[in-house]
């Protein structure tokens, strides 16, 4: 997606060989005009799979899932990443470890959301060992729903995330690609759509 890979020129920033930051318009402040357009490309690109939920992780991915939902027609769910292990029996989980930051969490779904009839598009912000879109794919299998794919915003395509995926049968989209990260330097290959 040409203008989301225009604004990373303009707005990213390369903190090191693995981190980019898109605080500007990705995750602090948000960009509902490019959010919008991310939102039509991959409704485009899923609408005749009888997508019935997108899938989110929070917090950033909540924006472009959400405008993916909007142009579908279906609801958004937010998987919640809370700190201990949950008892009740209303909720799966699965333990993530968080590229960024180091640590783990539980992502959690209550059972209430899901059904075996679902079949379910999973929106991220990035993709970079694929920890979190693994989580999310394997709450989906144990509530016996269809995943229909992984719609990724930024996929840093030097990382194993993408291989990880598709390695485990899950079609992956990403709107840009990202094949080389150091500071001051961001390069790109071509992106799915
Ligand atoms: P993964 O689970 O694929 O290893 O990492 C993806 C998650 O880590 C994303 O949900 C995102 O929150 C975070 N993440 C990974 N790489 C980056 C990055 O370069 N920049 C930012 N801002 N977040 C990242």
């Amino acid at each position: 997606m040409k203008a989301l890979e225009e604004k990373i020129r303009l707005e990213g920033v390369a903190l090191s060989e693995t981190v980019l930051k898109v605080d500007s318009f990705v995750n602090h402040q948000v960009d509902p005009v490019i959010m919008q357009q991310i939102g039509d490309a991959f409704a485009a690109a899923y609408k005749d799979e009888g997508v019935t939920k997108v899938f989110t992780i929070e917090s950033s991915g909540i924006a472009p899932a959400l405008y993916t939902a909007a142009a579908l027609g279906v609801p958004m769910v937010i998987l919640k990443k809370q700190t201990s292990k949950t008892l009740s029996g209303e909720v799966f989980q699965t333990n993530i470890t968080s590229f960024t930051k180091g640590t783990s969490y539980e992502l959690t779904l209550s059972k209430k959301y899901i059904s075996p009839d679902d079949r379910i598009l999973v929106i991220d912000d990035f993709l970079a060992n694929g920890e979190a879109a693994s989580g999310a794919s394997h709450l989906i299998s144990l509530g016996g729903a269809s995943i229909v794919g992984i719609g990724i915003l930024i996929e840093k395509s030097f990382q194993r995330g993408r291989k990880r995926l598709e390695d485990a049968g899950l079609k992956v989209t990403s709107l840009a690609r990202i094949s080389r990260l150091s500071k001051g330097v961001i390069e790109f290959t071509d992106a799915d759509i």
